[in-house]
């Protein structure tokens, strides 16, 4: 039988309620953890009632595994980490770049749509964020993200509500395409960064952040005032303008962006006619490579920097996996993260597309594993590897 050996299997850390998780177990502990610790608010999007996000309230709580959360989530951090942010927020280059993007939003070309909305006038671009309206899903410690950014206190999650992506398939739809969450000031969201960070979270995890990028900044830049320094997570579906992250260059510690698509007549019916997705998403990562390079893990196994790729496994070679994978083998580090993700489910509208209305097969996830190993690819993410067993 073959060994699937991942590079997250020497990590020191060991938590054995997260090992293997199962979306329910992820679910359920997250629950747990979010329930013990006073924030059901968080886990059930309802960030209005009652949950104090400012640098009161938390106290020592006890994680998942045990340890103090209290301490808070840099506790595993290398003695001399601190994150790019903070010396920007000190120089108040952070504040100018907030500002930058901000403006972008008068004819808002804050992602490769380019949609030209006049947000700061509250017109609705055609990723449906309300002009200058904030709206957050939840904030919560999540255990389902790759392992070097749970750690033991979670990876600190802030799902952002819209895209202008927008995946037929998406397992977010609620969130992403309807828009479900809450309006939010600059000012809270930088509260649930230090609240995140106080109750043990290893970083700032936003998720779908690309046209959400001038509150982010301007929320980090208050929160680092006020003592953040987790690193900060741009958890994005890769289909980004340069411009833009020539803005985020130095702000942005982890890249974690998706490569979906290598066909482009895919990703333009897959997603909201988005056509220029591979060429787009392919300048983007190696945009983001440039700034943060190759992420490893720290002795304590908790990622700091770098920049994590994420592939999605589809049936029948819909994303061009093989395809991707090349590129990255000719264009990126031999030690290039990579993880290939085993967990495709036809959510939303994919059974309206014969060709991804269903989950893979043992045999196709197996097939692309078989290909990066062969490619040489050394680290390696590979979630799927118990599943490949059976
Ligand atoms: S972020 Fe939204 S409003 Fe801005 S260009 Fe993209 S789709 Fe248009």
């Amino acid at each position: 039988m073959t060994k699937y050996r991942t590079s997250t299997e020497k990590l020191s850390i060991t938590t054995p309620s997260t090992r293997n998780m199962s979306r329910r177990c992820f679910l359920g502990q997250t629950t747990r953890f979010c329930c013990q610790a006073g924030l059901t608010a968080m886990v059930f999007g309802n960030l209005a009632t009652g949950v104090a996000f400012a640098e009161s309230g938390a106290g020592a709580l006890q994680s998942p595994a045990g340890g103090s959360a209290g301490a808070d989530g840099t506790r595993l951090f290398d003695r001399d980490f601190v994150p790019g942010y903070v010396k920007l927020q000190e120089s108040g280059e952070l504040a100018k770049r907030a500002d930058a993007l901000w403006d972008m939003m008068s004819r808002c070309r804050l992602c490769p749509r380019e949609c030209g909305a006049n947000r700061h006038r509250g017109q609705t671009g055609f990723c449906r964020s309300p002009g200058t309206q904030l709206f957050i899903s939840s904030a919560m410690p999540h255990f389902g993200e790759e392992r070097p950014l749970v750690g033991r206190g979670g990876s600190g999650t802030i799902f952002l509500t819209h895209c202008s992506l927008r995946c037929v398939f998406c397992q977010n739809y609620e969130i992403s395409h309807l828009g479900r969450g809450h309006e939010r000031g600059v000012e809270e969201m930088a509260g649930m960064m230090l609240q995140l960070q106080r109750i043990g979270c290893h970083n700032i995890n936003f998720v779908t952040p690309t046209h959400y990028s001038a509150f982010i900044l301007r929320a980090l830049n208050v929160a680092s005032a006020r003592g953040l320094r987790v690193p900060v997570v741009y958890n994005t579906c890769g289909w980004e303008r340069l411009e833009i992250l020539a803005l985020l260059d130095g702000v942005v510690d982890i890249y974690l962006p998706d490569f979906k698509f290598w066909d482009s007549d895919y990703s333009a019916e897959l997603t909201a006619g988005t056509e220029d997705y591979p060429e787009i998403t392919k300048k983007a990562i190696l945009e983001m490579h440039r700034q943060v390079g190759v992420a490893k893990p720290n002795r304590n196994g908790v990622m700091q920097r770098g920049l994590m790729v994420r592939h999605l496994v589809m049936p029948n070679e819909v994303g061009g996996s093989v395809e991707i994978l090349d590129w990255v083998a000719e264009n990126l580090p031999e030690d290039t993260y990579v993880n290939i993700m085993a967990q495709y489910n036809p959510y939303h509208k994919a059974f309206d597309f014969p060709e991804i209305s269903r989950r893979i097969t043992g045999e196709e996830y197996r097939k692309v594993v078989d290909h990066a190993q062969g490619l040489g690819l050394t680290n390696l993410d590979i979630q799927g590897h118990r599943w490949l067993r059976r």
